[in-house]
């Protein structure tokens, strides 16, 4: 799932999991849960979140291909906020290979930037600070928009403005559901 902050891939990707019966896999999830929990890795991760800054690659892709060797991972998954560089994203190709399994769909969220600015500004975590949102829709523009350009026809775009259930209604669609 693409998409920029706030474009609501968090929610869709809780209701598509829940459609599928196939785990949801949030890097973002994992990463607060880490710092949560203090772990070695939350750590090191909180300074990049607390900017808005794209955790290191090697990181995050080592966290993810843990993720994927999960037992309830076996049968399908769906990945949320990763890849998000186009580093990471030959890092799941050669993981995905590595499993004799590929992508289905790369599903792109698109909502106008003034209305993310005001869903986030409602939402209050952490890192919805103006000054992070505003490094964070950079991030999303320089590094993770190119993949759009990665995956190609494989991507169906999805317009986000809308309640929850209509965009969820019109995810399904594009993927034939
Ligand atoms: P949002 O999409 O609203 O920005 P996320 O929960 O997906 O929220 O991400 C929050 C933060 O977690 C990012 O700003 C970044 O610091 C970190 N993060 C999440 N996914 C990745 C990733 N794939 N690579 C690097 N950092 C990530």
């Amino acid at each position: 799932m693409l998409g920029p902050p706030g474009a609501g891939k968090g929610t869709q990707a809780l209701k598509l999991a829940e459609k599928l019966g196939v785990p949801q896999i949030s890097t973002g999830d994992l990463f607060r849960s880490n710092i949560t929990r203090g772990t070695e890795l939350g750590l090191e991760a909180k300074h990049y979140l607390d900017a808005g800054d794209l955790v290191p690659s090697d990181l995050t892709n080592a966290l993810v291909e843990k993720r994927l060797d999960e037992a309830d991972a076996a049968d399908g998954f769906i990945l949320d906020g990763y890849p998000r560089s186009v580093e990471q994203a030959e890092a799941l190709t050669r993981m995905l290979g590595a499993r004799n399994t590929k992508l289905d769909a790369v599903l792109e969220f698109r909502v106008c930037e003034e209305e993310l600015l005001n869903r986030l500004k409602d939402r209050g975590r952490a890192d919805d600070t103006e000054e992070v949102i505003r490094n964070r829709m950079k991030v999303y523009r320089d590094e993770t928009a190119p993949l759009l350009e990665y995956y190609g026809d494989a991507v169906r775009t999805v317009d986000a403005v809308g309640s929850p259930d209509e965009v969820f209604a019109r995810a399904l669609h594009s993927l034939g559901r």
